[in-house]
């Protein structure tokens, strides 16, 4: 009887040969970009306490009311798989007083995230998040820097059409002013709203704004730019005054808030069309009050979260070519048994001076072995007969001129390079 079969769970995926080089290349992409920018690399645990989500990424959020994956462990633990980089690094940063540090913490994090949601296109329930995080300054230029770190980030990978909307959600007491405003817009229509919205409208209206479904209704809701006192709109000014110093274009959206209390200032998203309703491939903002709401001090911080599922479907959607294949130097194929041992020493010693080399393991014929060295996009080929073998040769052939050269097995790294 056939044994039972196994299916990748719903929502995950696979990275195969051929297009995890293209996820490579991104990911170093990242890490290349947070090098110039001085950002480091932090690593966290793939989960964390439960409460600390709860607490860090908000109970009246998507996340918490219900895309977590939870369990307990044997030790009647509450853990839950990271849904999102933020709450895990400010968690580290604490627990490892990075705070102490004289210098601006600037941490980057690249790693899976997990969500319990109805997969589709760009959404998945096991994703892949880029992350960068600043803690311990106020200093608008930070914001500013965090921005253009993301935008950057698109650019150099070839998308087109990219835009940051940014706006300010300013500091408690503006935010308050601004809540009644806007739950004197919303209370009339509260009959029209999803019922998510109707229960999250009086325990915390700003998140209503973010609702995808009645994105449309808020168009003429009471901007909180108006509400903002006069830090808030200093600070504003000059985050856009750096932005402005570096040439990147934005737009305000005074409708783009994230609804919890520890939120503060600048908030922006990245978007960028081709992938039909889903146009955001990312977003942030500056969180002063997180670090003291997980138990830290009270120190700053702003960061942002890319998907990079998202940016790969948005890449092939603009059909922008990754320079993601890697090429092998040399395939070496062999002919007859005395042949065969003298390949194992010269793939030996090329790969250890640096060279990718390959050879045929299935003892086929030279024409089969070609053709691997093909699929491969092998740059040379290494003919090694019994012939050249008696001569203390081997025949090197351009894959991309067809040219071949006669020369002495000692010295086929040298021809190579
Ligand atoms: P959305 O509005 O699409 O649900 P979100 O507000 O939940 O996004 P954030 O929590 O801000 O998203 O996460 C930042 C980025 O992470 C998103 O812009 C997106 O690119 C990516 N992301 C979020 N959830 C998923 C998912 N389930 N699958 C793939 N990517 C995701
Ligand atoms: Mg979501």
């Amino acid at each position: 009887m056939a044994k039972e079969r196994f299916e990748k769970p719903t929502g995950t995926q696979d990275v195969l040969p051929g297009a995890v080089e293209k996820w490579q290349y991104i990911e170093g992409k990242a890490r290349e970009l947070c090098h110039r920018f001085n950002y480091r690399e932090i690593r966290t645990p793939m989960f964390e306490h439960t409460g600390l989500f709860e607490r860090g990424v908000g109970e009246t959020t998507d996340i918490v009311e219900g895309e977590m994956y939870t369990f307990k462990d044997k030790g009647d633990r509450d853990l839950a798989l990271r849904p999102e980089g933020t709450a895990g690094v400010v968690r580290a940063y604490v627990q490892n007083k990075l705070y102490g540090e004289p210098d601006v913490s600037k941490l980057y994090y690249i790693g899976p995230m997990f969500r319990y949601e109805r997969p589709q296109a760009g959404r998945y329930r096991q994703f892949h998040q880029f992350g960068i995080e600043a803690f311990g300054a106020v200093d608008p230029a930070i914001d500013a820097e965090v921005v253009s770190l993301g935008y950057q980030y698109c650019k150099d990978l070839g998308l087109s059409g990219v835009r940051v909307e940014i706006n300010s959600v300013g500091n408690a007491p503006s935010r308050a002013a601004y809540r009644e405003k806007l739950l004197g817009f919303l209370r009339p229509m509260k009959d029209t709203l999803c019922s998510d919205c109707q229960r999250r409208m009086e325990r915390n209206p700003l998140r209503v704004l973010d609702c995808k479904k009645d994105q449309d209704k808020f168009v003429e809701a009471p901007s909180i730019l108006d509400s903002l006192d006069e830090e808030c709109t200093t600070h504003f000014e000059k985050v856009k005054e750096h932005l402005g110093a570096m040439g990147l274009e934005y737009t305000i959206n005074p409708r783009l808030v994230r609804g919890l209390d520890y939120y503060t200032h600048t908030a922006f998203e990245y978007k960028a069309a081709g992938i039909g309703s889903i146009d955001t491939v990312g977003g942030g903002g500056r969180y002063n009050g997180l670090v003291e709401e997980i138990g830290g001090p009270d120190q700053p911080g702003i960061g942002f979260g890319i998907g990079l599922e998202r940016i790969l479907l948005i890449l092939e959607n603009q059909q922008v070519e990754l320079e993601a294949t890697k090429p092998l130097d040399v395939y070496f194929v062999g002919l007859g048994e005395a042949a065969d041992i003298e390949i194992s020493k010269q793939l030996f010693v090329l790969r250890n001076l640096g060279f990718s080399a390959e050879r045929d393991y299935l003892g086929r014929k030279m024409k089969a072995q070609m053709k691997s060295a093909d699929r491969m996009s092998a740059r040379y080929t290494a003919i090694l007969g019994e012939e050249e073998l008696n001569n203390g040769v081997i025949a090197l052939k351009s894959m991309a001129t067809g040219e071949q050269q006669t020369v002495k097995l000692e010295e086929l790294g040298q021809a190579l390079l």
